[in-house]
């Protein structure tokens, strides 16, 4: 319907649609893949601080001196090297703004089949673009990544494939666009893949971005961060200071410099995380599933036996949520985000009885 209040751009826009966050507690809720543990107790600590309330009454550091500090500790890099915001998904809209507007003759490249809010940063902020197709297998052909470009971005490991290019091919791409920023989105970094945070000397062009919803279990807190050469690092800070000068709150700042100290918490839990992920990728080929081998903490995996959309909406029924997507080349998989062990088995059991119940039906 037209609003005459609205202009034509807005009209336009076609907006990002995340997971679903019912409210209920009774759910599986494995499609959005957060972290299944609590954070880290280190990190929660904070909220207990009696300096808080003061702090709260005071606007916070513009500039997350403590938190860029501690995050660039971890990654032994320098903070000038630092770029925090309100959850990855800002710091990606920052880089959408600040690298990739260049016209209609550059267009930004990604993959036809990953994360879907890019192409929602590329029409909200007029960048053209150019997807190409991943291969049969859902690896990613670097070759394609040539040419005119406003520059490159994409997950790794890919989403929602899961799959991990190695760093060789990471290289390539920052060789076959050297004048142009190549964003690596490592929102799933932490469960066995490698990052490319160790090129960043070697690679004026590299922007890692990352993000403490998956790994470090606090998707509520909203906190992503971007590490890359001073002069990025400075390209962003100029939108954000552009935008909302204060992105990130008191608590965000110390809770999560807090959860990035706790490398101890960050190993066992992911460990944890990827021991399921390689059970349940066993336990779904014995289901007749077909499984794309992920290093994410979830599965894109495809149902042999049912139809993947019937298999969707079968499993809400039983309250256990994954994510359906109804688009080409992947509308006969389902995304399965990795919960603890009991969450999976019931994930697991569900679909055997799915299954068994239409093999019944179809022999009738
Ligand atoms: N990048 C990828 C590939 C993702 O899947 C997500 C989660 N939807 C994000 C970025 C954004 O994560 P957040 O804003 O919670 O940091």
């Amino acid at each position: 319907m037209n609003n005459p209040f609205w202009s034509p751009a807005l009209a336009a826009l076609e907006p990002y649609v995340p997971g679903e966050q019912p409210r209920g507690t009774r759910l599986v809720k494995l499609n959005t893949n957060e972290n299944p543990y609590p954070p880290s107790a280190r990190a929660m600590e904070v909220l207990a601080d009696p300096q808080l309330p003061d702090a709260l009454r005071r606007y916070p550091d513009p500039e997350s001196s403590e938190l860029c500090a501690a995050i660039a500790a971890q990654e032994g890099l320098d903070p000038a090297q630092v770029f925090v915001g309100n959850g990855s998904d800002e710091v990606l809209a920052h880089a959408f703004y600040s690298f990739f507007r260049r016209g209609a003759d550059e267009p930004l490249l990604f993959p036809d089949i990953t994360y879907s809010f890019y192409p929602v940063y590329c029409q909200l902020y007029d960048i053209p673009h150019r997807r190409p197709a991943l291969r049969e297998d859902f690896s990613i052909a670097v070759e394609d990544y040539a040419g005119p470009a406003a520059g490159v971005i994409l997950p790794n490991p890919n989403a929602p494939t899961g799959r991990f290019l190695p760093l060789e091919e990471i290289e390539q791409l920052l060789q076959l666009q050297p004048e142009r920023v190549v964003a690596i989105d490592e929102a799933y970094i932490d469960f066995g893949g490698d990052s490319a945070a160790q090129l960043i000397d070697r690679y004026p062009n590299l922007l890692v971005i990352r993000t403490l919803s998956k790994s470090h279990a606090l998707a509520g807190l909203r906190l992503g961060y971007a590490l890359g050469q001073p002069h990025l690092v400075e390209g962003l800070q100029r939108t954000k200071n552009s935008f909302n000068s204060y992105p990130i709150d008191s608590v965000a700042q110390r809770l999560a410099a807090a959860a990035i100290g706790d490398s101890a918490w960050l190993r066992e839990t992911s460990a944890k995380v990827i021991a399921t992920r390689e059970r349940v990728t066993t336990d779904l080929a014995a289901l007749d599933f077909e499984v794309v081998p992920s290093l994410a903490n979830f599965v894109l995996a495809r149902p042999r036996a049912i139809d993947a959309e019937t298999l969707y909406l079968q499993l809400r029924e039983r309250q256990i949520l994954v994510r359906y997507f109804n688009k080409p080349r992947i509308g006969d998989y389902l995304r399965i985000s990795i919960g603890t062990d009991a969450e999976m088995d019931a994930l697991l059991e569900a679909c055997r009885e799915i299954q068994a119940t239409q093999d019944k039906s179809q022999t009738q």
